[in-house]
């Protein structure tokens, strides 16, 4: 079975005193040892982050870039992130796609050196609400999987978790139904198997993202393509830690 994946992208949110404080609560919580949980602070608070956590969750950053070193003004590598022991990161997330302006090639090439240098890779897709209104929703996200697909191969995908997060539902409070959430997961794995094989579709994690709330977390979490949660705004709060329990 696939274990079931949490993790919280804290975004460009935080001071060192209420990162302390997120990380202390959820080191001190009582986690559900069948969840994996990865919490991605902004690049500054990485260290920090790793130095209060408790051995057992992990760290990511929310982003990497793909040269080994040099003269790259702002941007850190994977064996930067690998020295810090930070062993995930996340790449393609929407924000970075729109306001960052990364195409599918730039996130597929991140994503292959982070896999590349050792680091696991929570790769995000997610339809805009035009293209979902115009039925494009499948095909937009197996593009972006596919630009990945043809850069890392089959082997890649044992350490890539893949993050649906429908552009509309996040930070809106308008989170996907568990039928249209299931529906693009499912549409996700078939593309998987056919795609990459059968292996591949039957232990990557695809875990769903967009105003993932304690409300919410319990119904999505049944839905027998829904692997997990990548938990915005709710992850800056006590509720994470009922999103990591959320089946028990
Ligand atoms: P929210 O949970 O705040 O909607 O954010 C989701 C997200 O973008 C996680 O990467």
């Amino acid at each position: 079975g696939r274990k079931f994946f949490v993790g919280g992208n804290f975004k460009m949110n935080g001071t060192i005193s209420s990162i302390k404080e997120i990380v202390h609560n959820l080191s001190s919580a009582k986690l559900d040892s069948n969840t994996e949980v990865v919490i991605a602070p902004p690049a500054l608070y990485l260290l920090l982050t790793r130095e209060h956590l408790a051995a057992g969750i992990e760290v990511a950053a929310q982003n990497v870039f793909d040269k080994p070193n040099g003269a790259f003004t702002g941007e850190i590598s994977v064996s930067q992130l690998k020295d810090s022991n930070i062993t995930w990161t996340i790449l393609g997330h929407s924000e970075r796609r729109t306001i960052l302006q990364e195409s599918d090639d730039f996130v597929a090439t991140k994503t292959k050196s982070a896999l590349d240098g050792g680091i696991g890779v929570i790769l995000c897709c997610g339809e805009s609400l035009e293209q979902r209104e115009a039925n494009d929703t499948i095909n937009v996200v197996t593009k972006q999987l596919e630009a990945v697909n043809k850069v890392i191969g089959q082997d890649g995908w044992k350490n890539v978790v893949i993050a649906y997060e429908p552009i509309w539902a996040i930070g809106t409070g308008k989170v996907a139904t568990t039928e249209q959430a299931q529906e693009v997961h499912a549409a996700l794995r078939k593309w998987l198997k056919d795609g990459v094989g059968e292996e591949a579709a039957e232990n990557t994690r695809i875990i769903y993202g967009g105003s993932v709330s304690e409300k919410n977390c319990k119904e999505l979490s049944k839905q027998s393509d829904i692997d997990g949660f990548l938990v915005g705004g709710a992850s800056l709060k006590p509720a994470f830690v009922d999103i990591i329990n959320c089946q028990g």
